[in-house]
């Protein structure tokens, strides 16, 4: 790898330190503002909870950005404040001030020295940092494994409009050398696949590979996947097309192993043992020791699928199954019981009154990991299909209507701000008439990754209609916003999308407006429309703010 390519990386890694420095440095503020009001006894009844999750969220990640030691303290308060978050219920004031002392608010408040410590520089750090300014995004790193350094350049520059981190390595080999952990996707020449692909036998979790190349042939396209490659493009390479291809591997191969398992299983050793074995494996589990617990529990960690013991105490599983099933809500859920009974008579009758299968007494570490990750995995295909559209893989209208009113509530309760957008693309109909609406789906799909990328997880991004979307952003100012999409606007139109050898560009158009401002949900969301009217009027390709906007705030923007 050249030198230059050496420190594109470096660079690359530093923006993503860069990030994470700034999301910690921001969260670290919220904790201490949060641990403040808690030792005067002033919470709501998640807020204790949602700064243990900071708190974990901060332990977990900053060792991995060189932060040791904020994330060694982090830790040692997730642990303080454990307890009080697995309480499930109403937390009195007293209980809260005995851990959240006076000690407990100069120790948050000191992280953010932690934060000023410079990090361990990783063994692939080495250029200087860049004046970069960091926005809330999740972009991924794509290699771009490519020996012509002006094909790898252009497919570089294609790929960053659409989000990505792309940077480009003339050799496999050379890629494997420095590591691919963080890498999210591979983009191979297919040349380069065919004569190297071994290479990567070396590596135990390999990113998804994209081949690019002439290989047309049935013959070479088989020897391309006996390599393990995941998806194929001729040459010359449509970026929308790649772009989007990448985007679908990334995100199976994040849904493989992200599932939310909910435990309920009154042996507290079982229940840790099982937790922890399937935390192993990457997913993220809820215990539930008392099973009277269950339906406060499933209201706030939302599992994938449940795994049930069927003998606790008083209580039995198929009837606690049956319960659930009162729950509308609920309804869907799969609940997989775990127990000892092999007795297949129980077990019909067992599933009869409400569950979806039998996990036998006893199991393997191995098997519980591989049969509960393939039941989530499927769990979250089919609620995908229910609430997902299917061109885009985003919320569908009625499910963002829902989704934007759950953070609506939020914002009424807690005095947060929010902010509603609502996105049109510009003059889509010639897009369709000129090029085919083939091609428009395309810049349909093209939009919604761009939307994935650039805004954070939590927010809320739903395909209103056909070329409309809604977005929510959560803890936001209306400047913010205004920016980010602005920004979304500008990756947009620079976009080059291809139709029978023509590039052409796609403009959008946005309307934004303060989620709390309005009587309901759904007014604000009216009135991000009107605003997005207005700006269609103006001119297209930009951000308008609503009319109804805090005069104060409109004048900043
Ligand atoms: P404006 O800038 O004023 O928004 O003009 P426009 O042409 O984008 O707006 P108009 O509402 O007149 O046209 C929207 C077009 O989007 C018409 C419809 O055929 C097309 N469309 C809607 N859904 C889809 C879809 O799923 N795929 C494709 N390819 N086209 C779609
Ligand atoms: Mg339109
Ligand atoms: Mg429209």
């Amino acid at each position: 790898m050249s030198e230059e390519n050496v420190s594109e990386i470096a660079r690359k890694l530093e923006v993503l330190k860069l990030r994470f420095k700034e999301k910690a440095a921001k969260d670290i503020s919220r904790l201490q503002q949060a641990a403040e009001q808690f030792r005067v006894g002033r919470f709501g009844p998640n807020d204790v909870v949602a700064a243990y999750h900071s708190l974990h969220r901060l332990a977990g990640s900053a060792g991995t950005f060189g932060y040791t030691v904020l994330g060694e303290e982090a830790r040692a308060l997730e642990v303080l404040l454990k307890p009080l978050a697995e309480i499930n219920g109403e937390l009195a004031p007293a209980q809260v001030q005995r851990v959240v002392d006076l000690a407990f608010v100069s120790r948050v408040a000191s992280l953010v020295d932690s934060l000023s410590l410079d990090p361990v520089a990783s063994q692939r750090t080495g250029a200087a940092l860049l004046p970069v300014t960091v926005e809330a995004a999740t972009d991924a790193v794509a290699l771009v494994v490519h020996s012509d350094p002006e094909q790898a350049q252009n497919l570089v520059q294609g790929l960053e409009l659409h989000g990505f981190f792309p940077v480009a390595v003339p050799s496999l080999k050379r890629a494997v050398e420095h590591g691919l952990a963080d890498v999210s996707v591979l983009v191979v020449k297919d040349a380069k696949m065919l004569s190297e692909g071994s290479v990567l036998e070396s590596v135990a979790d390999t990113p998804p590979i994209v081949c690019v190349g002439a290989g047309d042939s049935f013959d070479e396209r088989y020897a391309l996947a006996e390599c393990g490659v995941d998806g194929f493009l001729c040459e010359p390479v449509d970026v929308p097309l790649l772009a989007d291809t990448m985007e679908r591997l990334i995100t199976e191969r994040e849904e493989s192993g992200s599932g939310r398992v909910m435990i309920v299983d009154d042996d507290p050793e079982l229940l840790e043992h099982y937790g922890l074995v399937l935390e192993q494996g990457g997913l993220k589990v809820w215990r539930v020791n008392n099973p009277a617990d269950i339906l406060g529990a499933l209201s706030e960690f939302r599992p994938d699928i449940v795994l049930m013991d069927v003998q606790m105490g008083t209580f039995r599983g198929p009837d606690l199954a049956r319960l659930l099933r009162f729950e509308p809500e609920w309804l869907g859920l799969p609940i997989i019981y775990l127990s000892s009974e092999n007795d297949r008579e129980y077990q019909t009758d067992a599933l009869a009154k409400g569950g979806d299968d039998f996990l036998v007494k006893p199991v393997s570490d191995a098997f519980l990991l591989r049969a509960v990750s393939v039941r989530c995995y499927r769990a979250r295909q089919l609620d995908k299909l229910v609430s997902r559209d299917s061109l885009t893989g985003l919320l569908k209208h009625s499910v963002a209507r829902s989704e934007i009113n759950k953070e609506y509530v939020r914002c009424q309760r807690r005095g947060e701000q929010a902010v509603v957008a609502m996105l049109d693309l510009d003059h889509f109909k010639h897009v369709n008439d000129r090029y085919g609406h083939r091609t428009g789906d395309l810049v349909i799909k093209g939009l919604a990754n761009l939307l994935r990328h650039q805004l954070r997880k939590s927010d809320v991004i739903g395909r209103y209609g056909g070329e409309e979307f809604v977005v929510a952003l959560p803890n936001c100012s209306l400047i913010d916003a205004s920016r980010v999409l602005q920004s979304v606007c500008e990756h947009m139109a620079g976009i080059g999308f291809q139709s029978d050898g023509q590039e052409f560009h796609v403009t959008l158009s946005v309307g934004i407006v303060p989620l709390q401002n309005y009587l309901t949900s759904d007014d604000a969301i009216d009135a991000a429309d009107q605003a997005l009217y207005r700006r269609k009027q103006a001119g297209r390709n930009g951000v308008t703010v609503g009319e109804e906007a805090p005069i104060t705030e409109r004048t900043q923007v």
